[in-house]
């Protein structure tokens, strides 16, 4: 028997359960409270540069799944590309991830072996490691952190890296050897069209209206569907009545320089404390066209969330994730049709391929419990 489904947010998670929802030959609705579909992955066409903007941030695409890699495959073709960011600190560049060059321009070493054996004098010996700045002193030690970590984080996530747990650094590998690409995943690239136009083939045949705020009128929608997707966060939901989570939100400030390449690459992290922004991009390297002599470059500056504003990252503490269940527990114990999902409705700092898999298994569960 075919549902009514009201779906929350043209980000990824909302974007695939439509597609997904709509194929199995149920009615779907998407509202989206912005402007434009795509979400956080929204590109636009920046022509005088010969780019596309990223405009609430860079996305690479990447990711070890293959059935996730050929799902949104059928939505765009690839630019091939490696990313290869790097970090400035006190005006020197290093070589980002940690790999064989960083060792070299931090301790002058210059083979696997010399670099492991620097490696090993250098680390901390901290049994069991249980935040960030200790796991990387005993990961990396305390010359890589200082340059490349702890000035970043500190301005990315507004707290002590002693605060933080270590898997939010987890992410960084560290090599031995002279490879620089930033992910391990099989499968890494660039939509050729931007990010937008694999939204736009998403949520073909679906209606879907803009500029639409679901929580203005929660209980109008409600009552109108069957079921409701929704990714936004999930204390707005409730109108925070039982407090906020923790989030980062961010400001970009976009310039247009008048050169064809302005830094060589796509992405400088700023790791020095006293710089306030935290990344420089050039969205030409991503895919772009160096035949035009203008560049556009965005500053990207951490800025603290309250009610209201964009929330770009959940700041997964414990205290955070327990509110987030007790929130969850509260949709069941109403038995409100709603099921949340994607980076915020899961409070997860979800990359995109694991948003799409998430929807994707959220979907099978839904068809599963309407059988
Ligand atoms: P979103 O993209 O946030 O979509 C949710 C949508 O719901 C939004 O459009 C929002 O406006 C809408 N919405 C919310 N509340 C309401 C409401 N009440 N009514 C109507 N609409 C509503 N991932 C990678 O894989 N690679 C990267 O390089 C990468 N870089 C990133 C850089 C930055 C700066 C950020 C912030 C994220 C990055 N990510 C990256 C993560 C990626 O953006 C997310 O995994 C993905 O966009 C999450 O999709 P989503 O649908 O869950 O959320």
């Amino acid at each position: 028997m075919p549902k009514s489904i009201l779906v929350v947010g043209a980000g990824f998670y909302g974007a695939v359960c439509a597609r997904e929802l709509f194929d199995l030959g149920h009615s779907v609705h998407v509202i989206e409270k912005r402007v434009h579909i795509a979400g956080n992955c929204y590109t636009r066409p920046k022509l005088e540069c010969g780019c596309h903007e990223h405009v609430y941030g860079p996305h690479i695409f990447h990711t070890n799944s293959k059935k996730i890699w050929d799902y949104i495959s059928r939505f765009t073709e690839w630019t091939p590309y490696v990313h290869r960011p790097k970090a400035r600190y006190k005006g020197v560049l290093y070589s980002l991830p940690v790999n064989l060059r960083t060792f070299q321009q931090i301790y002058g070493v210059s083979t696997p072996e010399q670099a492991r054996r620097k490696l090993e004098s250098v680390r901390h010996k901290i049994e069991s490691p249980d935040n960030l700045e200790d796991w990387c002193l005993s990961e990396i030690g305390p010359d890589i952190y200082e340059r490349l970590i702890r000035g970043y984080t500190i301005k990315q996530w507004k707290k002590d890296p002693r605060e933080l747990p270590p898997s939010i650094i987890k992410r960084i590998p560290v090599r031995l050897n002279d490879n620089d690409n930033y992910f391990d995943d099989r499968f890494q690239g660039i939509p050729k069209n931007g990010y937008t136009s694999i939204f736009e083939r998403l949520l073909e045949g679906i209606p879907v209206d803009l500029n639409t705020d679901f929580l203005q009128e929660r209980d109008y929608w409600i009552n109108r569907y069957d079921h409701v997707i929704y990714s936004g966060p999930v204390d707005a939901l409730f109108n925070y009545e039982s407090g906020t989570l923790e989030y980062r939100s961010l400001r970009f400030n976009s310039v247009v320089e008048k050169v064809a390449d302005f830094q060589g690459v796509s992405q400088i992290n700023e790791t020095d404390e006293s710089v306030p922004y935290t990344r420089v991009i050039e969205h030409k390297h991503f895919n772009g066209d160096f035949s035009k002599p203008a560049s556009l470059i965005t500053y990207e500056y951490p800025e603290d969330w309250s009610a209201g504003k964009t929330e770009y990252y959940p700041i997964e503490t414990a205290i955070s994730r327990s509110k987030h269940r007790a929130y969850i527990e509260q949709l069941d114990q109403l038995g409100l049709p709603i099921t949340a999902g994607g980076r915020l409705g899961d409070f997860r700092y979800y990359d995109m391929h694991q948003v799409i898999g998430s929807a994707l298994r959220s979907v099978q569960t839904l068809a599963q419990s309407w059988k």
